[in-house]
C-alpha cells in the first residue's frame, strides 16, 4: 500500500535534490514522515495587523498591512543594501534587506497590496523592519476606518494566502471593522481563520540556502496537500478513546496549522501523551521481559549478623527515612524478585549505612554484597568507615581497585571466590571479568550517575541467579524524570537528614569583594577548620575573564603564605589525585583547590568552607552536590558562591535558589525547569531517550502519568503481546527503536 509518510523528501513539492541534501544534513529530515514530525516551535499570531501609526521600536513580532512607495537600494559589495519605504496611509516604515536584495526586487513591486510581517526596530528615528515576511495579499477591499483617521487602511475580508488554499474543512468567520476600528487594529479573518501560523526552527545553513522558517512552512503545507486520505493512528484506538485524545490526523494537522488555539492544545496533548507513552511502553516491557527471565535470590531472614549489629554496633539510633528504606529493601529482597532499586537521599542523608546494613541481611542469608563507588578515595573511604562500624563483627570487608595489585590482588580474588570475603568494596574494577565471587547476593552502587544501563547489566551476570540491585544516588532526581530514566527500577527516598546538623550558610559574593572573601577564608582556617575552592575549568578557554584554576592556584599559595595548598583536577593521574586528596583528608593541608572533580562523596568532616569561583557556570544540581563537601562535621559551615557583578538575571535566579534553600529535592526541581531535562547532572551517560520531540519532562509530569499507567496497563493485560488490537503498538515500537539510538540502549 502507498505510504506518503515513506516518500522520499526530495519528491515533495518545493524541495528536489540540493534543499533535500540540506534537510536531511541539518534536521535528518529524509523522508515525508520525518517532516511530518518536525514540528514548529512556536506559533506566530497573525490575526492582528496593526497600523504604522501606532507601533514603535519595542513591539515583538507584528503584522502591517500597506503597500510599498518606492525601493532605494543603498552602497556597494557586501555593505549593500535595499530599503522599501511602506505605507499603510497611517505612516510609513522601512523594510530592510541585505540578502536576496535581486529575489525582492524580482518578485514584489510597488503600489500593490502586501502583509508583512516581522520585528520592528528604530533605526536613525525611522521605524524599520528587516527581512520581513511578504505576503501577496488577494481579494482585497479597500475601506475606512472611519476612526478618525485621514487617510484608509486596509480591511482585509478575505486574506487568503497560497499556503493555504489547498486545506478543506475550514469555514470562514468575518470580524468585522466594528471590533478593528475600537481596538486600533483589525482582525485579519481569512479563508480558513487559520490565524497561528507555525515557526519552524532553521540553521544558519538552511537560511542561507532559502531554507527559511517561512520555507518551510510551504513545504508543511505542501505535505498535507500530499495526504488525501487521513493519517494512519498511530495509537490502538481503545487507548485513544479512553484518554479522550485526538486522532493522529487530526493531532498532526492542528500542530502544524491549528485551526484554533484549542485544537493547538488537544493536538499538544495527543503528542505529547503518545511520546510518553512509547517512551513508557518500552521500559515497562523490558522490566517485565526482565522479570520474567530472572527469579530473584530470596533473602528469607534476617539473623544474627544484622541483629547484633542493630542492637550492639549502630553508632546512632537511624533516623524515621532510612528505618522505611531499610525495610522496604528488605521485603524487595525477600520477594522472590530480583530487586532493582534506586535509593535517592540528600547527600549527607546516611546512605552509606543503608547499603551497610542491607549488606549484613546478604550476609545473614549466606551471601557475598558488593559496594562499588565511582572512585578511589571514596572507595578507600568506605572501607574504612565500613570496618569502623562493624568493630569486632565477624564480616570481612575487603578492598578491590586499580591501586590493589600483584599479590595482594591475587589474594582478594581468590578469597572472593571461595566466600572468605564478605563484602567487596571497590571502583569499577569489581565488574570486571576476572572478579568471581562465590555467592554475590546484593550489588550497591554508589553515586549512581556516574553509571550507565550496560554497567548495571554487566553486575546482573556474576551470578548465576542474579543478585540484588541497589543504586544510591545524591543528586536527587525529580520524580518525573526517574521515571523516565530508570523507569524499570523502584524508587527509595531518605528525605530525612540526621539530626543536628546545622544547615550550611550560603552566600553570594562578587568578584571584586576578593578581600572579604579571603578574609572570611583566614578566619576560618585560623579557627583550625578547612577550605574548598572549586573552579569550573582547568585551561584557559576562550572567553578571557574565567579565572581558571592554575591561576587560582597560584593567587591562593600567594595570598595564604602561611598555609598549604594542595590542586587537583581531572587531567591528573588517578594516583597523583588520590595523594592529594589524601593530604587534605588527613589535614596535612588546609585548603584545596579543585575542579569539580572532588564533587563526588568525599568526607572530610573538618572542611566548613566551600568557596565556588563562576558559579554562574555550574548547574544548580551540581553547585548542590559541591556544597555537600562541607558541613559534615559539628560546626557551622558556608558556602561561597563567587561571580561577576555583571549576570544575567536568569543566573541570578538560580544563585538565589542557592542562598534561599538547602533542600535538594527541591533544588533538583528548579533546575529541571530552568534548564530542561537534558543538562541535568548525569543524565546524559543513563542511556535513556532524551531526545523527546514535543513532550517536556519539567512541565509535562502529569501527561506522563497517565501515559504510564496507559502503558503499564497494556502490559498488565496484555503480557504476552497477543491482543490482536496491540498489534499496532509492538509493530509502532520496534519502529521508533530502530529509528531511536538512545531507545535501544537501555536493552
Ligand atoms: P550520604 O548519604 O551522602 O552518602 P553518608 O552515608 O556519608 O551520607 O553519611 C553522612 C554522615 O552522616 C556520616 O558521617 C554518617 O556517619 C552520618 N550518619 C548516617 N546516619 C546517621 C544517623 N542516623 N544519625 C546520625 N548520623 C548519621
Ligand atoms: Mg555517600
Amino acid at each position: 500500500m502507498y505510504n506518503p509518510l515513506l516518500q522520499d523528501i526530495k519528491f515533495l513539492q518545493g524541495v528536489g535534490p540540493s534543499r533535500a541534501s540540506i534537510l536531511e544534513k541539518e534536521l535528518a529530515i529524509r523522508t515525508v514522515g520525518d517532516l511530518l514530525y518536525y514540528y514548529p516551535y512556536k506559533y506566530v499570531d497573525r490575526s492582528r495587523i496593526y497600523r504604522i501609526c501606532e507601533i514603535d521600536g519595542n513591539m515583538p513580532y507584528i503584522q502591517l498591512c500597506g503597500e510599498i512607495l518606492s525601493f532605494e537600494a543603498i552602497g556597494e559589495g557586501r555593505g549593500r543594501r535595499l530599503t522599501a519605504h511602506f505605507s499603510d496611509g497611517t505612516g510609513v516604515v522601512d523594510l530592510v534587506w541585505f540578502q536576496g536584495i535581486k529575489y525582492i526586487t524580482q518578485n514584489y513591486d510597488c503600489h500593490k497590496p502586501y502583509i508583512i510581517f516581522g520585528k520592528p526596530t528604530v533605526f536613525n528615528g525611522r521605524i524599520n523592519v528587516a527581512h520581513p515576511e511578504i505576503d501577496v495579499l488577494k481579494n482585497v477591499n479597500e475601506v475606512r476606518t472611519g476612526s478618525g483617521h485621514d487617510s484608509g487602511i486596509y480591511h482585509v475580508s478575505a486574506y487568503q494566502q497560497s499556503l493555504f488554499a489547498e486545506s478543506e474543512n475550514v469555514s470562514g468567520r468575518d470580524v468585522g471593522g466594528k471590533d478593528a476600528a475600537e481596538t486600533q487594529t483589525l482582525q485579519v479573518t481569512s479563508a480558513n481563520s487559520a490565524s497561528l501560523r507555525p515557526a519552524y526552527n532553521t540553521t544558519e545553513r538552511m537560511k542561507r540556502s532559502g531554507l527559511t522558517s517561512q520555507a518551510l512552512a510551504k513545504l508543511t503545507a505542501n505535505m498535507f496537500v500530499l495526504f488525501k486520505n487521513p493519517l494512519q493512528e498511530t495509537l490502538p484506538v481503545y487507548i485513544v478513546e479512553r484518554h479522550h485524545l485526538v486522532s493522529f490526523d487530526e493531532a498532526m494537522r492542528n500542530i502544524h496549522y491549528p485551526t484554533s488555539s484549542d485544537a493547538l492544545r488537544k493536538a499538544q496533548m495527543r503528542l505529547k501523551f503518545e511520546e510518553l507513552f512509547y517512551v513508557q511502553l518500552n521500559i515497562l516491557r523490558y522490566a517485565h521481559a526482565r522479570m520474567m527471565k530472572y527469579k530473584g535470590i530470596v533473602f528469607s531472614r534476617v539473623g544474627n549478623i544484622f541483629n547484633g549489629f542493630y542492637n550492639e554496633h549502630l553508632p546512632f539510633p537511624l533516623t524515621g527515612a532510612q528505618k522505611r528504606v531499610i525495610k522496604e529493601i528488605r521485603r524487595d529482597m525477600g520477594s522472590g524478585r530480583q530487586m532493582n532499586r534506586l535509593l535517592q537521599g540528600d547527600v549527607g542523608s546516611g546512605k552509606t549505612l543503608v547499603a551497610l546494613m542491607c549488606a549484613l541481611i546478604a550476609v545473614d542469608n549466606g551471601c557475598q554484597a558488593c559496594l562499588m563507588a565511582p572512585t578511589e578515595i571514596l572507595a578507600e573511604q568506605h572501607v574504612e568507615s565500613i570496618r569502623r562500624m562493624l568493630g569486632d563483627m565477624p564480616v570481612r570487608v575487603e578492598l578491590l581497585t586499580g591501586n590493589v595489585k600483584g599479590k595482594r590482588r591475587k589474594e582478594v580474588l581468590n578469597e572472593l571466590a571461595t566466600g572468605g570475603i564478605h563484602i567487596l568494596v571497590g571502583t569499577h574494577a569489581v565488574i570486571e571479568d576476572n572478579v568471581c565471587f562465590s555467592r554475590l547476593g546484593l550489588v550497591v552502587i554508589d553515586e549512581q550517575h556516574r553509571f550507565g544501563v550496560a554497567q548495571r547489566a554487566k553486575l546482573w551476570i556474576k551470578n548465576e541467579v542474579p543478585p540484588h540491585v541497589l543504586v544510591m544516588t545524591a543528586t536527587p532526581i525529580p520524580r518525573t524524570l526517574a521515571m523516565t530514566l530508570y523507569g524499570d527500577l523502584d524508587v527509595s527516598v531518605i528525605d530525612e537528614l540526621p539530626p543536628g546538623r546545622k544547615p550550611i550558610h550560603t552566600v553570594h559574593q562578587f568578584d571584586s569583594h576578593r578581600n572579604s572573601l579571603y578574609a572570611s577564608i583566614r578566619r576560618q582556617i585560623s579557627l583550625g577548620r578547612q577550605v574548598y575552592i572549586v573552579y569550573p575549568l582547568i585551561k584557559e578557554s576562550e572567553k578571557m575573564d574565567i579565572k581558571n584554576l592554575e591561576d587560582g592556584y597560584e593567587q591562593i599559595c600567594a595570598e595564604f603564605s602561611n598555609c598549604k595548598v594542595s590542586k587537583v583536577h581531572g587531567k591528573m593521574k588517578p594516583s597523583e589525585k588520590d595523594i592529594e586528596m589524601q593530604r587534605f583528608a588527613s589535614g596535612e593541608t588546609q585548603i584545596m583547590v579543585a575542579t569539580t572533580v572532588i564533587e563526588v562523596g568525599v568526607n572530610v568532616p573538618n572542611a566548613s568552607v566551600m568557596v565556588i569561583e563562576n558559579a554562574e557556570r555550574f548547574g544548580l544540581s551540581q553547585l548542590h552536590q559541591l556544597r555537600g563537601r562541607v558541613g559534615r562535621g559539628a560546626e557551622q559551615s558556608y558556602c561561597i558562591l563567587v561571580t561577576n557583578y555583571k549576570i544575567s538575571e536568569d543566573t541570578r535566579k538560580r544563585i538565589q535558589i542557592m542562598v534561599d534553600s538547602n533542600d535538594g529535592f527541591e533544588i533538583a526541581e528548579h533546575d529541571l525547569k530552568l534548564r530542561g531535562p537534558g543538562d541535568l547532572e548525569g543524565t546524559q551517560q543513563s542511556g535513556m531517550a532524551f531526545d523527546l520531540k514535543i513532550a517536556n519532562l519539567a512541565r509535562d509530569g502529569q501527561i506522563l502519568q497517565y501515559a504510564r499507567a496507559a502503558a503499564q496497563d497494556v502490559i498488565d493485560n496484555d503480557p504476552d503481546e497477543r491482543h490482536p488490537e496491540n498489534e499496532i503498538l509492538w509493530r509502532r515500537l520496534k519502529e521508533l527503536r530502530k529509528t531511536n539510538v538512545n531507545w535501544g540502549a537501555i536493552s
